[in-house]
């Protein structure tokens, strides 16, 4: 039984779809105006956990993500760059889907653009200025927060924190005049700032506020009640409770059933962010020589409502989790043997599939399903010298399984094997291979010791197989 932490109920509770065996689910997308940095890597990939095991459980999972490509900050570095909103947006959601490959997340079934769904937006502020719901300020359209019953249930605010999370926010330049601090906007009039970006429309000539956007999209594509809306922890306050403040006004339902949320990526201690400047994006890590997938492996591997701090040590450990996949593969690979034996394979797959669903099940425990994993290849490198070709295969299948889950090791080792089939052909180390052979044949083993070194020093191991054969390994990652 799956079992979610709910932001709305602050409980782990069981997760029950609307509908039997499928799952609706909507997480916050990227502004595309900058790259996105490892903390915001890591709100997509707990999406992508999530979704990755729902549809190894067996359910089929519609994700929508948005794609917010209208607000001050696109709108402002745009007319900077000297660019349309729509050139320089598509170039930072190209970059956005390079960086999702790169560390092999999913892309959801419907990636819908802000800029898009305008008219959507337009017909939700209309219902709810005729309901009473909102009002107009200037040229702009607010939201009264005073009619929702239950302002601020999910960030658990009361009166008090309330007013205080409001003072807070009174300085930021998004906010345009209103009634009540609390009270946000829908739509912005035009002011001469944003330039040629505006819609006529039948609520004023403007933008849509951010918070519409998710409210308008989600339902487009999910219906009015859907099962999980997800995204990092600093969302709760104000944009998820303000999406459910608009979405339950216009719709008088239930907006969304399990509200989930990621833990920060720290660095330092501090929240790794854009403002403070303390990010590292994936291309950073790549200039450092550090494969992006390894990231996948350092922002997963811990749970994701704890909160995590980056280091390079921690990339360092990923580079010996995915290591050790390796080798258990390669090591497997060459169990060729026909011959029965004891060994208890079934059992073995079947304890590390148990403890596996056990963790995922208690609200997607990736570290100890990741270590029931890593104590699985433990036992399978103390038994694969003796296990005949199906039960090689059998274990390979399995590590294959559990990775439709983790999503880094079928990377891994593609990778591995394209990186040593270079290697293996590369002119230089085919000539030292022969070399050694020939020495070794004359019977002058220190001279092919030698050259077992200078293929070292190149960063490949070879090791002798039966029948004259040879087995090439290089360093990785
Ligand atoms: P933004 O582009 O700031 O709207 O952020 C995109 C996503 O990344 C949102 O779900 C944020 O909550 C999430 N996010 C931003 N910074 C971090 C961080 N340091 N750690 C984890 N998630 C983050
Ligand atoms: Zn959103």
């Amino acid at each position: 039984m799956l079992k979610l932490f709910n932001t709305l109920t602050h409980r782990v509770e069981e997760f029950k779809p609307l509908e039997e065996g499928h799952v609706g689910l909507y997480s916050c997308g990227p502004t595309v105006y900058n790259y996105v940095h490892l903390g915001n890597l890591r709100a997509y990939l707990f999406i992508d956990l999530l979704k990755r095991y729902l549809a190894w459980r067996g359910y089929q999972v519609k994700h929508v993500m948005n794609i917010t490509d209208v607000d001050d900050k696109t709108i402002r570095d745009s007319s900077q760059a000297g660019q349309t909103l729509k050139e320089f947006t598509e170039h930072y959601t190209a970059l956005f889907l390079q960086d999702l490959e790169a560390v092999n997340i999913r892309l959801p079934e419907v990636m819908p653009k802000a800029t898009e769904h305008i008219d959507e937006m337009v017909a939700i502020v209309k219902k709810l200025l005729e309901t009473g719901h909102a009002y107009r300020q200037g040229d702009s359209v607010y939201f009264k927060i005073s009619t929702s019953d239950h302002y601020g249930e999910l960030a658990q605010l009361a009166g008090r924190e309330l007013k205080e999370n409001a003072d807070q926010r009174l300085n930021q330049s998004d906010e345009y005049e209103k009634e009540n601090v609390n009270d946000f906007v829908l739509w912005k009039g035009w002011k001469p700032e944003d330039g040629d970006v505006f819609w006529e429309t039948e609520i004023g000539k403007g933008r849509p506020g951010w918070h519409i956007e998710c409210t308008a999209m989600s339902m487009k594509y999910l219906g009015e009640t859907f099962d999980i809306h997800g995204g990092g922890e600093d969302l709760v306050f104000p944009h998820h409770t303000n999406e459910i403040a608009q979405s339950e006004a216009y719709s008088g339902k239930k907006f969304v059933n399990y509200w989930l949320h990621n833990a920060h990526l720290l660095i330092e201690g501090k929240k790794m962010s854009k403002s403070l400047g303390n990010f590292f994006t994936l291309r950073d890590l790549q200039e450092r020589g550090y494969l992006p997938i390894l990231v996948r492996i350092v922002l997963l591997k811990v749970h994701y409502r704890q909160n995590l701090n980056f280091t390079f040590a921690g990339l360092d450990e990923a580079a010996a989790i995915a290591r050790r996949f390796l080798d258990a593969l390669i090591d497997l690979e060459l169990q060729t043997g026909e011959a029965g034996n004891q060994l208890d394979i079934d059992g073995l797959v079947a304890g590390c599939r148990d403890k596996f669903v056990a963790a995922m099940d208690d609200d997607l425990n990736i570290s100890i399903a990741l270590a029931a994993v890593m104590d699985f290849l433990a036992e399978v490198n103390r038994q694969v010298k003796k296990m005949n070709a199906a039960q090689a295969a059998q274990v390979r299948d399995f590590i294959f399984e559990i990775d439709q889950v983790l999503g880094f090791v079928r990377v891994i080792y593609d990778d591995y094997q394209d990186r040593l089939a270079k290697v293996s052909a590369d002119a230089q180390v085919r000539e030292l291979v022969d070399k050694r052979a020939e020495l070794k044949k004359a019977k002058d083993y220190a001279g092919a010791d030698a050259v077992r070194a200078q293929l070292s020093e190149r960063g490949v191991t070879i090791s002798d197989m039966p029948g004259e054969k040879y087995l090439l390994r290089i360093n990785y990652p």
